[in-house]
């Protein structure tokens, strides 16, 4: 087992399509169809409806949008900005990711520190923070590049999510990527806008979720060495 070996995208998908940190439904559509991304053109014909709905959102909050000179471009700019970067993980299934024989490593891998953008799901309010991903490969395993993980981190954070779920679909993806690992962790710590700036306004909480695998879960060592690691890349 020494070639390259290219993961089925199917099975990095957990979230149902058109849910949140799912597939857009216009996405799952173009997959039936044999895609793997939505043209330029369908981007903006989605730009273009979103742009006329959030005019209307903003209509119905009183804002005179049209005809002041600095909101009159605002319904498209948001439009634009969902599309392009808040939801761009949506329109597009992940670029491949190659993985390689491990060559009879079978240490830790981490990465920590990795910066994270999203938007939480029940209030359209960023979430940022920081995700330490880390495994163990076993001595015929596969490992995978490590700016691979933080596209993983990027794929998945930019479509919205829960935290809790979003900590759930980077573990899945680093374990399907990194065949016949020992063990995953991944954690996230980040903070939430709708708990900062809205409802209970709490400036400096912070949440702090982790999903733990094999010998993670099972070892004590493992699992000291994985939180140990963190507080070093601090
Ligand atoms: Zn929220």
């Amino acid at each position: 087992m020494n070639r390259d070996k290219n993961i089925n995208i199917d099975d990095l998908e957990l979230a149902k399509a058109g849910c949140a940190n799912g597939i857009s439904l216009q996405l799952k559509e173009a997959i039936e169809e044999g895609k793997h991304s939505l043209s330029d053109e369908q981007k903006l014909a989605i730009i273009e409806e979103a742009t006329v709905h959030y005019g209307k959102f903003l209509t119905a909050l009183g804002v005179d949008w049209e005809n002041d000179p600095n909101s009159s471009n605002t319904p498209r700019r948001v439009a634009k900005a969902y599309v392009s970067d808040k939801f761009a993980g949506r329109y597009k299934v992940m670029d491949d990711i190659t993985s390689f024989p491990s060559d009879g490593y079978t240490g830790i891998i981490q990465e920590s520190n990795i910066p994270v953008t999203s938007m939480c799901s029940h209030h359209h309010e960023t979430i940022s923070g920081l995700v330490s991903i880390a495994y163990v490969p076993s001595e015929n395993g596969r490992v995978v590049g490590l700016s691979k993980l933080n596209r993983i981190v990027e794929h998945f954070g930019r479509r919205g999510a829960i935290q809790e779920q979003l900590t759930v679909a980077i573990h899945n993806a680093v374990d399907k990527i990194c065949e016949g690992n020992q063990g995953v962790a991944v954690m996230i710590n980040a903070t939430h806008n709708c708990v900062s700036c809205r409802g209970v306004k709490h400036q400096g909480a912070s949440m702090q979720t982790a999903k733990l695998t094999g010998c993670f879960l099972n070892e004590d060592s493992a699992r000291a060495e994985f939180y140990t690691n963190i507080q070093l890349a601090k």
